[in-house]
């Protein structure tokens, strides 16, 4: 499963944050997931709390926060919300779009106590 491994991948960064910090109490983690990534927030969400049970981070409260895909037509230069990878230019119905933001997965900021 997709988002299992990216929760992992999460828990592992988280980790070596607070190894950074003398292993102080995370309190807040915010991850931003684009609305192209490929991952459904809720199946993240869930995978995560699988794998912080039983490690510190059972108290950690995380804030998925979606990105708005947006991409630029390479023919007309129109800014479009993109709602799937094989969307169109609105206004010249060209194919090619140029993603600006939407597909990135990242960890945003993480807070200590
Ligand atoms: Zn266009």
């Amino acid at each position: 499963m997709h988002e299992l491994t990216l929760a992992n991948n999460i828990l592992q960064i988280i980790n070596q944050q607070a190894t950074l910090q003398n292993d102080g109490c995370v309190r807040e983690v915010e991850v931003v997931v684009g609305e192209l990534s490929g991952v459904m927030i809720e199946a993240l969400k869930a995978a995560l709390q699988a794998v912080i049970k039983g490690t510190n981070y059972e108290n950690t409260l995380f804030n998925l926060t979606e990105v708005k895909a947006i991409a630029e037509c390479t023919n007309c230069s129109a800014k479009v919300n993109m709602e799937t990878l094989y969307s169109q230019c609105p206004q010249c119905h060209n194919m090619h779009l140029d993603i600006m933001q939407g597909k990135e997965l990242f960890v945003k900021s993480i807070t200590f106590e």
